[in-house]
C-alpha cells in the first residue's frame, strides 16, 4: 500500500485532500496539519485548519464557503454579541461550537491535541489519518503598522479574517514553533512514507508554520522520499485569499516559480504550476526542481483527483 504524507492548511489542502482520496482511494494518508492558526476564543480552542480538513473530508463542511459546518446557524454568536461579547469577526457557528467545546473539554482533562483530533475524527471519519503538527502551543502572529503608526502584532486570525490582510505584514512569527516538538506519528509518518506532498496550501502561514516545527524539514531531507508541491499561486497571483501578502512580508514574490525556489531543492524534489504558468518551468527546473505545468484549479473532484494524480506520477519520476 502507497503511503502517502501531506502537509495541509485549510481551504487548499482539505480540497486537494479530496481530490488525492479520489485518485488514490487505497493510499494510507496521513495528513500534518497546520496549527498555527489556533486560537482561544470565549474560553474554547479552535483549531480551523484542522477543522477545515475534519469536516471537508467527513462531509460536515460549508461546501460554498469552504470552511464551517453545512447548515449552521449563530445563535451563540448573536447572543453573546447582545451581551457584548466578542470578537464578531469570527464567524463561530451553533454546530462548529460543540466541536470546539468537546477539544476544550479533553484538552482540559490533560489529553494532548493529537489524541483530541484523534477523537474528534472518530465521529467524521475523513478516511486520512489526521494529525496535528504539534501538540504543544503554537500561535502565527503577523506585524503590522496602526493607524497611528506604531508596530504592533496581531494574531494571524486577526491580521486574516478581521484585517482581511489589508494592511502590509512586516514580519510573520509562528510563535512558540522554536520551542514546539512534532506531535507523535509525525516524524514516523514521515520516515515511513513512499511519498510527500505539499498541497496547494499557503506556503508561508501553513505549510512555511509546519516546517518551522523543529525536526520536520530535517525529517522531511533525511527520509530521502520524494517531496512533490502544487502551486497554489495561479498566473501570479494566489487563487483563493491573500497569500501575496504573507510572501511580500518574508520577500517572495507571487509567482509559482518564485515560491519552488522558496521551498528550494534541499526540500523539493517535484513541483507543479499551473497551464498559464508553462513559461515558469524552465526556471524552477534550473533551480534543479523538476517541473510539469498541469492544470491547477480544483474546480471540483474530478479536476482535483487529476491534479492529485499528476503529482503521485511526477513522484514517481523523480523518484526513479
Ligand atoms: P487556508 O488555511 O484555508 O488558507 O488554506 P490553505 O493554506 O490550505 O490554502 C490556501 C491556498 O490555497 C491559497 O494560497 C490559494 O491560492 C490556494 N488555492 C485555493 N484554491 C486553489 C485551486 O483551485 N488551485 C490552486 N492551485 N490553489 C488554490
Ligand atoms: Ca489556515
Amino acid at each position: 500500500m502507497q503511503r502517502i504524507v501531506v502537509l495541509a492548511g485549510g481551504i487548499g489542502g482539505a480540497r486537494f485532500l479530496r481530490g488525492l482520496k479520489s485518485a488514490a482511494p487505497d493510499a494510507d494518508v496521513t495528513v500534518i496539519g497546520n496549527t498555527g492558526d489556533d486560537i482561544h476564543l470565549f474560553g474554547l480552542k479552535v483549531c480551523p485548519d484542522l477543522d477545515t480538513v475534519m469536516y471537508t473530508l467527513g462531509g460536515g463542511i460549508h461546501e460554498g464557503q469552504g470552511w464551517g459546518r453545512s447548515g449552521e446557524t449563530f445563535t451563540v454568536k448573536e447572543e453573546l454579541a447582545a451581551y457584548g461579547v466578542g470578537p464578531e469577526w469570527f464567524g463561530l457557528g451553533d454546530r462548529d461550537f460543540a466541536t470546539h467545546i468537546v477539544r476544550t473539554r479533553m484538552l482540559g482533562a490533560g489529553y494532548p491535541l493529537s489524541a483530541v483530533t484523534e477523537a474528534l475524527c472518530d465521529r467524521w471519519k475523513p478516511g486520512v489519518r489526521l494529525l496535528p503538527m504539534t501538540d504543544d502551543r503554537v500561535e502565527t502572529h503577523v506585524a503590522v503598522d496602526t493607524p497611528e503608526g506604531e508596530r504592533r502584532a496581531v494574531h494571524f486570525q486577526e491580521y486574516w479574517v478581521r484585517l482581511r490582510a489589508s494592511v502590509d505584514a512586516h514580519a510573520i512569527v509562528p510563535v512558540g514553533a522554536d520551542q514546539a516538538t512534532p506531535a507523535p506519528g509525525v516524524l514516523e509518518a514521515i520516515a515511513e512514507a513512499d511519498v510527500v506532498l505539499f498541497p496547494p496550501s499557503n506556503p508561508v502561514v501553513s505549510i512555511g508554520t509546519i516546517l518551522a516545527v523543529p525536526g520536520i524539514r530535517e525529517a522531511l531531507a533525511e527520509a530521502g522520499v520524494p517531496v512533490v508541491g502544487l502551486s497554489p499561486l495561479v498566473g501570479g497571483a494566489p487563487v483563493r485569499g491573500m497569500a501575496d501578502k504573507v510572501l511580500a512580508a518574508i520577500g517572495v514574490e507571487a509567482t509559482a516559480a518564485a515560491v519552488a525556489r522558496h521551498y528550494g531543492s534541499g526540500l523539493l524534489d517535484g513541483w507543479l504550476v499551473d497551464t498559464v504558468d508553462e513559461a515558469a518551468v524552465a526556471e524552477v527546473e534550473a533551480a534543479g526542481i523538476r517541473c510539469r505545468a498541469v492544470p491547477l484549479l480544483m474546480k471540483d473532484t474530478e479536476a482535483t483527483a487529476r491534479m492529485a494524480a499528476e503529482a503521485l506520477t511526477l513522484a514517481a519520476e523523480v523518484a526513479a
